[in-house]
């Protein structure tokens, strides 16, 4: 070891999880769109969406102030709601999950695959009912998800499937695609590729979340996108978008500045969760810098992958020949250790400064999911992913001291376990 190293290595950093990279071009953007006059959703949001959209390869964008509020409206735009069920992942955060009980439908869990964040997609089509509307994959981590998979399953179940929503937009919409709807929660996947395809342009429809902890961040928020229904215009789901996410009143404070615009009718007593231009000024200058942030956390990944692979320490795959993950999380399973050991470990980090955390303790084992009868010992590979799992920091605050201080204390720590 060289001098330096060893100096570098008794000196404590303290490594917090997950902080926002906000620089002075977000900041003035924002004392900009304050001085500006218009605060709420307006020209700035706008351009977000359009911008998002020319990013994602896809026709529209809504921003929205939440990935929740977006997969919520996702559901309702689709007519999903009471009487029909939906398959989510056992292993992800509440929200892809809650969003579909908001609008009145049943969840049903799926476990993992062994030893994979993803769905067991031979379990997803047994869970198939003459309910089932949707399926939603999680692209954990930045990773994209197999939706070819789940879209042969969905036309495998083809002649079972009919078409419902409890509005117009969305029966039309169930039976353009006739058959069961594909959605994609990529809170974490905004710039994501496979196969040439960027997130955004896999499921039917997608959300992104752009709160303060993800990859890219407009404080609160987030956004959907969808792929293009043959026989349903763009600008009518769009503007459906507009009507649930503003109280359903039929035009914004925007259309409402132009000479004689006071009138407006509500034509559903619906939702407030439109993003603000404040957020959009912060979002639009984060766009800016976004392809050089995703290109940092790839030289994290591969000098933390370097390290996990020396200790025989499982991690996720972000980089493959035909995939890009966004590199949102960086998963390490401790091989062998128990619940226990690994909550020791997560503790003797910590004290060495080195902030972690676990994505995700299943949602059978949260109480609002035990309540509704879901067990966790139905869910075996799910629980066994969790209960040896670290996700370390991985974020574009890091420099390169800060991700070797990691490596050192990661290793010391593993060491010192006896692992
Ligand atoms: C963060 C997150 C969400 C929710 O995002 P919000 O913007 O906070 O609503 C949903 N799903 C997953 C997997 C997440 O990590």
């Amino acid at each position: 070891m060289s001098g330096a190293e060893n100096l570098n290595m008794t000196a404590k950093r303290v490594i917090p999880f997950s902080p926002p990279d906000i620089t002075d071009l977000e900041i003035n953007e924002v004392i900009e769109a304050m001085k500006s006059g218009w605060l709420t959703t307006g020209p700035r949001t706008k351009e977000l969406e359009k911008r998002l959209a020319e990013y994602c390869h896809t026709s529209k964008v809504v921003c929205l102030n939440s990935a929740t509020a977006a997969e919520e409206l996702n559901f309702r735009i689709c007519g999903i709601g009471e009487g029909d069920e939906v398959i989510v992942p056992a292993y992800t955060y509440t929200a892809t999950a809650s969003a579909a009980i908001h609008c009145g439908a049943k969840v049903i869990f799926v476990d993992s695959r062994k030893d994979s964040t993803e769905m067991d997609y031979d379990r997803v089509a047994e869970a198939i009912t003459g309910k089932t509307k949707a399926i939603v994959a999680v692209d954990l981590g930045g990773i994209i998800a197999d939706y070819d998979k789940l879209y042969k399953i969905a036309e495998a179940k083809k002649d079972s499937f009919v078409p419902g929503g409890n509005t117009d937009l969305g029966r039309r919409i169930q039976t353009a695609k006739g058959r069961i709807l594909i959605f994609s929660d990529a809170a974490h996947a905004l710039g994501a590729e496979k196969d040439g395809k960027m997130a955004g342009e896999f499921a039917d429809f997608t959300d992104f979340s752009f709160h303060a902890v993800k990859n890219f961040t407009t404080a609160e928020g987030g956004a959907s996108t969808w792929k293009d229904i043959p026989g349903i215009e763009n600008e009518e789901i769009y503007h459906s978008y507009q009507l649930y996410s503003l109280h359903g009143q039929s035009k914004d404070a925007l259309a409402k500045t132009q000479i004689g615009g006071w009138e407006y009718d509500i034509i559903g007593p619906w939702y407030k969760c439109n993003m603000t231009d404040i957020m959009a000024a912060m979002g639009l200058r984060q766009l800016d810098r976004y392809p050089e942030l995703l290109k940092r956390r790839k030289e994290i990944i591969g000098k933390y992958d370097a390290m996990c692979d020396e200790l025989g320490v499982k991690h996720l795959i972000h980089y493959t020949e035909n995939s890009t993950s966004s590199g949102h999380l960086y998963l390490a399973r401790i091989p062998g250790a128990s619940d226990e050991l690994r909550r020791e470990i997560i503790i003797r980090l910590a004290e060495c400064g080195v902030n972690t955390n676990v994505h995700y303790k299943p949602l059978p084992m949260m109480t609002a999911y035990r309540e509704m009868g879901w067990d966790i010992r139905d869910f075996p590979n799910a629980y066994d992913y969790y209960a040896n799992l670290i996700t370390l920091p991985l974020h574009t605050r890091l420099s390169d001291e800060d991700v070797n201080y990691v490596c050192r204390v990661f290793r010391r720590v593993i060491k010192e376990m006896r692992i």
